[in-house]
């Protein structure tokens, strides 16, 4: 179909790839007509409409990126598919109040799912709120704590320890156990912490992204009238956790569950309402989660495709499922390291290796661009390392297919023949 073809209404349907025009709506579900005129796109083609999803399926790449990050396809073509006219509405969800009761609906179904998912007890809150993980590192003290109160801080990646610096300014924080002059490579044994008895909370970072260090298990903190506080923004929804745990979990959506924008904080009803008197409204938990985190309009479509996601996880067969496949995934690509001969390295500690994200260097770093190069060319982008840490590491969230995983251990295969 030639692209001159088109006007106004229909061409945001269309996207360019190389060289072809692709439909990225089904074609079936395009309004053909409006009041006022007819499209010129045919309503019968559903074979090219089949074509269209195919051959953008092939051009996507296995997007190995820390976050924002590869989300399913099933889930993007969903959302395609509902881009234009939700469910009849005449609208985008993008288009529509936030206090609407179509959109009631959307954040609704959103928080069910999601507590069906992580099986959320009823005295928990689940807020939908802005600002990334980064907002959570200062909501947190100021929504626990006052002013000269001591917290815990175990810091096993430099996300804790941008936590932990935030809560400076709010608290009287303390770094029990850092990783750090080990270059982050372990969790600690929670026998030997040294715990206040006072800390009004114990924070964790269960996933350090960057280094991909992961806690199995929790520390529990030492005051019995404490909390547990987790950023779970790389690891959120990848395997079943027991929220009872935890005082608080909070996770940025961008890498495991949506899109950027959209940050879930999961908190315990009976620790609301104490913020500090500074704390600005947009940080007051117990404010969102009085108005249904619908205070002031939230990120609308990154809580519809949040929902979409949560919708595929339970379609999946829930959080115990995706870990089989996280486990899958992570195991052959860590082997492929491991039986590398020392071409390949991955320096954290077997026990607290991340299932998200694998970190992993080469004993020639010399090679280190082509690598990345000769990966590129084969469609698998986003593997080189955090810029503080260099070598590659390759995010292997929920979305990441299997076949990812495999097209890369074949290639890291390959590319070890030819250099070795
Ligand atoms: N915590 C962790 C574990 C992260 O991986 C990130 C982002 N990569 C952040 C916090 C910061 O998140 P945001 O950019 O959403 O503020």
């Amino acid at each position: 179909m030639a692209a001159t073809s088109l006007n106004a209404h229909n061409a945001p349907l269309l996207q360019k790839t190389h060289q072809t025009h692709v439909f990225l709506k089904p074609i079936s579900t395009i309004p053909c007509q409006t009041s006022a005129k007819r499209f010129s796109i045919s309503c019968s083609a559903t074979t090219q409409d089949r074509l269209s999803v195919q051959s953008q399926s092939q051009d996507r790449v296995f997007n190995f990126a820390a976050g924002p990050a590869t989300l399913p396809e099933n889930v993007l073509l969903k959302a395609q598919s509902e881009l234009y006219n939700w469910h009849g509405s005449g609208m985008s969800v993008m288009e529509m109040s936030h206090r609407g009761k179509d959109f009631r609906s959307i954040i609704e179904k959103a928080e069910a799912d999601l507590r069906s998912l992580l099986n959320i007890p009823e005295n928990y809150a689940v807020l939908f709120l802005q600002g990334g993980a980064t907002t959570q590192f200062a909501a947190v003290p100021l929504n626990l704590c006052a002013p000269g109160d001591s917290v815990d801080y175990l810091v096993t990646g430099s996300w804790g320890d941008k936590a932990f610096k935030e809560a400076k300014k709010y608290c009287n924080p303390k770094v029990i156990w850092s990783g750090k002059s080990e270059n982050y490579v372990r969790v600690p044994s929670f026998d030997g912490l040294e715990l206040n008895p006072n800390a009004k909370y114990l924070h964790i970072c269960a996933n350090e992204t960057i280094y991909g260090v992961e806690f199995k298990d929790y520390p529990v903190p030492r005051n019995p009238n404490g909390v547990l506080v987790a950023d779970m923004s790389s690891n959120f929804c990848s395997k079943p956790v027991d929220v009872t745990k935890f005082g608080l979990i909070y996770a940025g959506a961008q890498k495991n569950v949506g899109p950027s924008g959209v940050c879930i904080v999961i908190v315990r009803k009976d620790l609301l309402g104490n913020a500090q008197e500074i704390t600005p409204v947009m940080l007051d938990y117990k404010i969102h989660a009085d108005n249904n985190s619908l205070y002031n309009t939230p990120p609308c479509y990154g809580i519809y495709m949040c929902g979409l996601v949560f919708e595929d996880l339970l379609k999946q067969g829930g959080l115990e499922e995706v870990e089989k496949k996280n486990q899958k995934k992570a195991g052959i690509l860590y082997n492929a390291i491991d039986e590398s001969k020392g071409f390949y390295r991955c320096p954290v500690e077997k026990s607290v290796r991340s299932l998200m994200n694998v970190p992993f260097t080469l004993e020639k770093s010399e090679l280190e661009a082509e690598f990345l190069k000769e990966a590129e060319k084969e469609k698998m982008v986003q593997l080189k390392g955090h810029r503080s840490v260099g070598g590659m590491r390759a995010s292997i969230y929920n979305a990441m297919p299997l076949a990812g995983v495999e097209k890369l251990v074949a290639f890291m295969k390959d590319f070890q023949a030819k250099h070795a």
